[in-house]
């Protein structure tokens, strides 16, 4: 099982430090092996040497170049990062990444062999339109990417989910993934309101690799609880 956290906007960087260390003896406490990922925020980003995994919410498709704002691939080097999270929904809704921004970031890490967790998932009017549609939308939002490149892992997450408390039935996220494996051979997570006690349910789902989780991971004794139940 994967189970990652994404921390996005929260934590400084002394509270991120702060966390990863708890986390990190909790683990071992608990003598816990699955794969742990947590994505903090840029100020944030630092090799770590223990068993987590530290992956970045973003970059640039770039080395290094006249971007303002953004970090490229050479900083992300400099701190030994080697895993990053592509086509989140609050990046291609809020920050208005495009589907050929994000194939192109996609291309670019691929091809320095990170490994990739890649997001999909549909917005509530898309879901009540009906199946065929919402896999054809979810579809299109990994139109142009290698899905056989064997560091991907794909998330989904429906977007209605994130952040709501409210998520789909276990049989919705059952079909849902069943139908997604059919086309994305890589290990598949679910994210959206996921908390410590419907994670249990969540993760015992047929075609459920590992879990994605928001919120609910600021708090690290939550977080250790959901690798636990992993
Ligand atoms: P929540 O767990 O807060 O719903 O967020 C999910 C998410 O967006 C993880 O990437």
């Amino acid at each position: 099982m994967i189970i990652a956290a994404n921390l996005k906007t929260n934590l400084t960087r002394a509270q991120t430090l702060e966390y990863l260390k708890n986390l990190e003896s909790c683990l071992n406490e608990n003598s816990i092996t699955q794969e742990v990922m947590v994505f903090p925020s840029p100020t944030s980003l630092n090799a770590h040497d223990g068993k987590i995994i530290i992956g970045t919410q973003n970059a640039y498709g770039t080395s290094s170049g006249a971007f303002t704002g953004e970090i490229g691939s050479m900083h992300l080097d400099e701190f030994g990062i080697k895993t990053i999270l592509i086509g989140h929904s609050e990046r291609r809704h809020i920050l208005g990444e495009t589907q050929e921004e994000i194939v192109n970031k996609f291309n670019f890490y691929k091809n320095l062999g990170f490994k990739i967790v890649y997001c999909v998932g549909e917005p509530l009017e898309v879901r009540e339109a009906g199946f065929e549609y919402m896999m054809e939308y979810i579809s299109k939002q990994y139109e142009g990417i290698d899905s056989n490149y064997e560091s991907l892992i794909i998330a989904y997450e429906p977007v209605w989910a994130i952040g709501t408390g409210l998520t789909p039935t276990s049989e919705d996220i059952a079909l849902l993934h069943k139908e997604l494996k059919k086309k994305l051979p890589a290990p598949l997570l679910y994210g959206g309101s996921v908390k410590v006690n419907n994670a249990k349910e969540v993760l015992s789902i047929d075609a459920v690799d590992g879990i994605l989780v928001g919120g609910a991971a600021l708090n690290v004794e939550d977080f250790c609880t959901m690798c636990e139940i992993a």
